[in-house]
C-alpha cells in the first residue's frame, strides 16, 4: 500500500494540498470539523482536476484515480497511519495547538507534523507537541496545484532529518522547497506585506487611484497583478493579521498596518470573498 499523508483542514489550502499529494500517488486522509467543508473541498479538487483534464495534463481515468486516493473524515484518528500530517486549518493559534496536541497521541512517534500557517510561529506550535524536532513549516501558495513554491520553515528545534524528509516530499509533489528560519512572516510575507501596505498607504494619501497604483506595479515591475488586486485576492483580513504579526513580532513601526486597511476590515470589506475590497466583485 502506498504511503499515507494526513491533511487537516479542507478549505482553500487543505483541498489544494490533498490534491497535489494524491496526484503524486500518496493516499490522503483529509480531515475537517465540518462535513460541508469536506464536501466543498472534494468539489474544489474535482473542479481543479477538470481544468487539468482540459489542458491535457491528466486524463479522466487519472482524475478519478486521484479522487479515489482522497478519503475524507471528521476524525483525526483516521490519520493513525500517516507518515506526515500537513495542517491547513483556520489561522488561529489555539485551533492549531489543539489539533497537534490531539494528533500527538494518535500517530506514530516517527510521524512529522507540518503546518501551512502564514504567520504563526513554528517554534511556538512545535513547543505544544511532544515532538518539536519533528515539527516544521510547509508554507504552500494559493492555488496549491499551480504554485511551485513551498517555503520550508525550520523552527528552533527542527532536526536536519525532518528538514531532509520534508524537502524530499516537496520535490516528490513537484514543488520547489526553499528553506528559511522561523521569524515573523517568514520570508514571503515579510517582503510581500509591506509592499501591499505601502500600496494601501499610497491610496490612503491620495497619491494615485487604485487602478493607477496597480497598473504602475504591473507594467513597471512586471508583476502579474497589482498589489491592491492581490490584497483583495488574499483577503484583507488575512493581510491585516499578517501585518499585525510583523508589527508586533519585529517591533518596528515600518510594519504598522495602514488605517485604511483596518477600516475596510472593520466594514467587512475583505476582498473577493465578500464581493468588495479595494475593488467590487460580481460573484
Ligand atoms: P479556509 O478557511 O479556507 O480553511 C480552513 C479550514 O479549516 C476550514 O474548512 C475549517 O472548517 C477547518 N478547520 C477549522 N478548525 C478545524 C479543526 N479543529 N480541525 C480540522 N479542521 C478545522 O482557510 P485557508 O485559506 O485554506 O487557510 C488555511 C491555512 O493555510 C491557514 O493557516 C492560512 O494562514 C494558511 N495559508 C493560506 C493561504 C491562502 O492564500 N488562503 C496561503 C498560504 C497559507
Amino acid at each position: 500500500m502506498s504511503e499515507i499523508v494526513g491533511v487537516v483542514g479542507a478549505g482553500t489550502m487543505g483541498s489544494g494540498i490533498a490534491q497535489v499529494c494524491a496526484s503524486s500517488g500518496f493516499q490522503v486522509v483529509m480531515c475537517d470539523v465540518s462535513d460541508e467543508q469536506l464536501k466543498k473541498g472534494i468539489d474544489a479538487v474535482s473542479k481543479s482536476l477538470d481544468r487539468f483534464v482540459k489542458k491535457g495534463v491528466v486524463n479522466e481515468t487519472e482524475k478519478s484515480e486521484i479522487l479515489d486516493r482522497i478519503r475524507t473524515s471528521r476524525n483525526l484518528k483516521d490519520m493513525k497511519q500517516a507518515f506526515i500530517v500537513i495542517e491547513a486549518a483556520t489561522e488561529d493559534l489555539q485551533v492549531k495547538k489543539q489539533i497537534f496536541e490531539g494528533l500527538d497521541s494518535i500517530v506514530s512517534d516517527d510521524c512529522i507534523f507540518a503546518s501551512n500557517t502564514s504567520s504563526i510561529s513554528i517554534t511556538k506550535l512545535a513547543a505544544a507537541t511532544k515532538r518539536p524536532e519533528k515539527f516544521i513549516g510547509m508554507h504552500f501558495f494559493n492555488p496549491v496545484p499551480v504554485m511551485k513554491l513551498v517555503e520550508v520553515i525550520r523552527g528552533v528545534a527542527t532536526s536536519d532529518e525532518t528538514f531532509a524528509r520534508v524537502k524530499n516530499l516537496s520535490e516528490k509533489l513537484g514543488k520547489v522547497p526553499i528553506e528559511c528560519n522561523d521569524s515573523p512572516g517568514f520570508v514571503s510575507n515579510r517582503i510581500l506585506m509591506p509592499m501591499i501596505n505601502e500600496a494601501i498607504y499610497a491610496l490612503y494619501e491620495g497619491v494615485a487611484t487604485r487602478e493607477a497604483i496597480d497598473e504602475i506595479m504591473k507594467l513597471g515591475m512586471n508583476h502579474p497583478m497589482g498589489p491592491l488586486t492581490l490584497a483583495d485576492f488574499i483577503g484583507l483580513d488575512v493581510c491585516l493579521a499578517i501585518l499585525n504579526v510583523l508589527y508586533e513580532g519585529l517591533g518596528d513601526p515600518k510594519y504598522r498596518p495602514c488605517p485604511l486597511l483596518k477600516k475596510y476590515v472593520d466594514a467587512g470589506w475583505l476582498g473577493r470573498k465578500t464581493g468588495r475590497g479595494f475593488y467590487e466583485y460580481q460573484n
